[in-house]
């Protein structure tokens, strides 16, 4: 079996989650996880990014919906690193469409809608490094080194 990977992924707290003051229990969630939280950023997106964030879904009759919805109020913006992160964090948010998405899931616990599914979170480790960059600029990451990763990892998987 290959090593895992050492991954960043990049998770937006949607404009639902912020209104219906979920920003802690979110974040919470993620760093109980043991996800080494690297970057947060609060920021209202604009047209040119949403275009760029959701070009797979421009030509959908619903994206001028969503896309009002996520520039009518500020996001934040999270980078988390871990091993596998893409994947551990996808699982921790849940399936886009929150009614049907697992309990126990971010998406499962706090949402009943398909836009309004309080988390956006990188699909593949390549759309990770694209969101990244399109969200922070690198003096906004921190290559901080946690003092607990012994008790997160055995460690055959760290080194
Ligand atoms: P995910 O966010 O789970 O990766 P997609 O990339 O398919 O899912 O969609 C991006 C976002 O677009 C979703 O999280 C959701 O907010 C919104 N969306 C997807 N499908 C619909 C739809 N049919 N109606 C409204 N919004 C949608």
């Amino acid at each position: 079996m290959s090593r895992p990977r050492e991954e960043r992924s990049l998770i937006i707290i949607k404009p639902d989650a912020l209104n219906r003051s979920l920003v802690g229990e979110i974040i919470r969630r993620f760093e109980r996880k043991g996800l080494k939280l690297v970057g947060i950023k609060m920021l209202k997106l604009d047209d040119e990014k949403l275009r760029e964030h959701y070009s797979h879904l421009a030509d959908k009759p619903f994206f001028p919906r969503i896309a009002d919805f996520m520039k009518k109020w500020p996001v934040i913006a999270l980078v988390v690193e871990g091993l596998e992160a893409v994947d551990s964090v996808r699982l921790i948010a849940g399936e886009t469409l929150g009614r049907k998405a697992d309990a126990g899931t971010i998406r499962g616990d706090f949402s009943m809608s398909i836009q309004a599914n309080v988390v956006h979170a990188s699909d593949s480790l390549e759309n990770a490094k694209l969101e990244i960059k399109r969200f922070l600029s690198d003096n906004e990451i921190f290559d901080w080194e946690r003092i607990d990763l012994e008790v997160i990892y055995a460690e055959d998987e760290r080194e």
